[in-house]
């Protein structure tokens, strides 16, 4: 088996031309789609007192919000805005999936759950939902009507917060669940079917290079079909910004050179047939005073395939047979 997965890694790096088996919906799915992000209105358990109160110290949503994504707006509406606003770039040929992004979106009663997917699904031009969510905030009901949906014909994807495989390091952020109820939840979703996504932090406090790096060990058992990475961005106002500005040292923290070696670093490390979905993203400037966007994706990718080149080196090139023990 072991073998066979490395022999796949180097197969991968043929097939795509890339040193990393880089996400692509139209190699996925043979169609061009494009997520649109909304804000369906949801809450959360670690904000309402449920789970927890104050939040994950690094969260404000309205960072990571579009202008069209308001909960305000009917979900149909925010869905067509945003489908005008990128088929000014994209073309009469793309597809678009509702991006259940803000908050969690499996946090309300099952009949409210479904009345909104089902709202989305039949907006003319979605082919399908990307559900954000915790992995605390998920039961056999939820992942159930996923699951049907599925089997109808909607392409169906869950995101998992995962941020870290740390228990300290999500006690410290206030995340409110540990790493053990992310593996729960993601092994509970692709054992239906559902495509499933970890979104991991890089740089959260406390955590150094060796332990970043021993990160696909947790990972690698999972049954992951995509990994995104980004890293951690420190937003106006939120504790995490107090922490940072009282404990500076806790933190690591990466020029656009230094942060592609530690993709490079990690990537070796992970399955191969794990997609990686993003590897890095930016907050509008105003929300905060310590800016860094590195570079544009595109050119981040540029810079970690080279350094992967420069190493003779390929995603799961260093992968340790004893990672992908369940
Ligand atoms: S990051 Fe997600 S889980 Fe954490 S407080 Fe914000 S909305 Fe809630």
């Amino acid at each position: 088996m072991f073998i066979f997965i490395l022999l796949q890694a180097r197969q991968t790096r043929l097939m795509n031309g890339s040193l990393f088996n880089r996400f692509s919906y139209l190699q996925r799915y043979g169609i061009r789609l494009q997520k649109l992000a909304l804000d369906a209105g949801f809450t959360c358990p670690n904000r309402d007192g449920t789970r927890g109160s104050g939040g994950c110290t690094f969260c404000d949503n309205a960072a990571f919000h579009p202008a069209y994504a308001s909960a305000g707006k009917p979900i149909a509406r925010q869905l067509e805005e945003g489908m005008a606003f990128h088929r000014r770039r994209t073309g009469p040929d793309t597809f678009f999936l509702a991006y259940f992004q803000a908050f969690s979106n499996t946090y309300a009663p099952l009949d409210v759950l479904r009345q909104r997917y089902t709202e989305a699904l039949e907006t003319p031009g979605i082919r399908g939902l990307v559900i954000g969510t915790r992995p605390d905030c998920v039961d056999d009901g939820i992942l159930d009507l996923l699951a049907g949906l599925k089997a109808q014909g909607a392409i169906v994807e869950v995101e998992y917060g995962v941020e870290s495989v740390y228990d300290e390091t999500l006690r410290r952020i206030n995340r409110g669940h540990d790493f053990a109820t992310a593996a729960g939840a993601i092994r509970a979703t692709a054992a239906r079917g559902i495509d499933t996504c970890a979104h991991l932090m890089l740089g959260l406090p406390g955590e150094t290079r060796d332990m970043l790096l021993a990160m696909p060990r947790a990972l690698n058992p999972l049954p992951l079909s995509c990994v995104k990475f980004h890293q951690l961005q420190i937003i106006k106002g939120t504790p995490m910004e107090a922490e940072f500005r009282s404990r500076p040292e806790d933190f690591l923290r990466w020029d656009p050179e230094g942060y592609a070696s530690l993709l490079a670093d990690i990537l070796e490390r992970l399955r191969p047939d794990i997609a990686v979905g993003r590897i890095v993203s930016s907050v509008p400037p105003r929300f905060t005073d310590r800016p860094w966007h590195l570079l544009r994706p595109e050119a981040l990718v540029r810079l970690l395939e080279e350094r992967l080149k420069e190493r003779n080196s390929w995603q799961g090139r260093l992968l340790e047979a004893d990672s992908l023990r369940k």
